[in-house]
């Protein structure tokens, strides 16, 4: 069977996402670092709407946690593989440059490119042996395409994010691998909950805060058959804020 695996899919856009791609026929795998009631409150629900999922707790940041993970459920697996990757998992951990910690800098860093660094290069193996194919779409933002002060870590992350997307597409497309981004801009989700939505939102000349929902779809197509030909490309979902 080809599963799904979409990293932070217990809470906002991961969750859309798994739920989404399961509707697609997917089994999908739910990740998550903490907060495993709402990972599993995900899996209920794709079960009572028909669809197959289980959890895959690890931290995204952390290289032997993703070993870890991938093995066991490889050996409780010898007939399946993951066929599509969402890096999704993120965090934010806003400062001016010149306050910035270290620890804000490198977490941040950690979660978004060296999970993806990780996760990637492992789940390959799956996806290249005998051209079975595979989607891997990556989660970017609106703040590493036009870069947001006071997120210097962020918009340096999801930057570079969008850079490993465009090379990666080049090296793994002859296996009928996709390598795509997606790049949200003000979402409703708990991650942007302290941001104050009504002054925010008068900047966005659709006059709102997109959903879940609405990344979920766009990332459902670059998943399906019909986006074979689309590689290396960004879609910014952003209500017109930037383009
Ligand atoms: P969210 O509501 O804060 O959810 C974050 C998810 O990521 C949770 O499932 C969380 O798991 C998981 N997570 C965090 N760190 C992790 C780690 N080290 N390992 C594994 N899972 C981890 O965030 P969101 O708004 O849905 O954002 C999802 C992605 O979209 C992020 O990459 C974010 O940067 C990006 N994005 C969001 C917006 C927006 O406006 N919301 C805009 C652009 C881009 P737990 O539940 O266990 O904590």
């Amino acid at each position: 069977m080809k599963y799904a695996l979409v990293t932070g899919s217990s809470r906002g856009i991961g969750k859309a996402i798994a739920i989404r791609l399961a509707k697609m026929g997917y089994p999908v795998l739910i990740n998550y670092l903490k907060n495993k009631e709402a990972a599993e409150e995900v899996v209920a629900t794709i079960i009572a709407n028909g669809g197959q999922a289980e959890l895959m707790p690890f931290n995204a940041a952390d290289g032997k946690a993703i070993e870890a993970a991938l093995d066991a459920w490889e050996s409780a697996h010898p007939d399946d593989y993951i066929a599509v990757l969402v890096n999704n998992a993120g965090i934010r951990k806003d400062n001016v440059l010149f306050m910035m910690s270290d620890e804000e800098w490198h977490e941040v860093l950690d979660t978004t490119l060296n999970g993806y660094f990780y996760l990637t290069r492992r789940l390959l193996k799956h996806m290249m042996p005998r051209r079975r194919g595979g989607r891997i779409v990556n989660m970017a933002s609106l703040s590493g395409v036009k870069g947001l002060a006071g997120q210097s870590n962020y918009s340096a992350a999801k930057a570079a994010l969008i850079g490993a997307t465009k090379a990666l597409a080049q090296e793994v497309a002859p296996r009928q691998i996709t390598v795509n981004a997606v790049a949200p801009g003000f979402i409703e989700t708990d991650m942007t909950k302290d941001l104050p939505q009504e002054e925010l939102k008068k900047l966005v000349p659709v006059g709102r805060f997109g959903t879940a929902e609405e990344v979920a779809a766009a990332v459902a197509f670059l998943v399906s058959d019909e986006a074979a030909y689309i590689t290396g490309e960004v879609i910014n979902i952003n209500g017109g804020l930037y383009t």
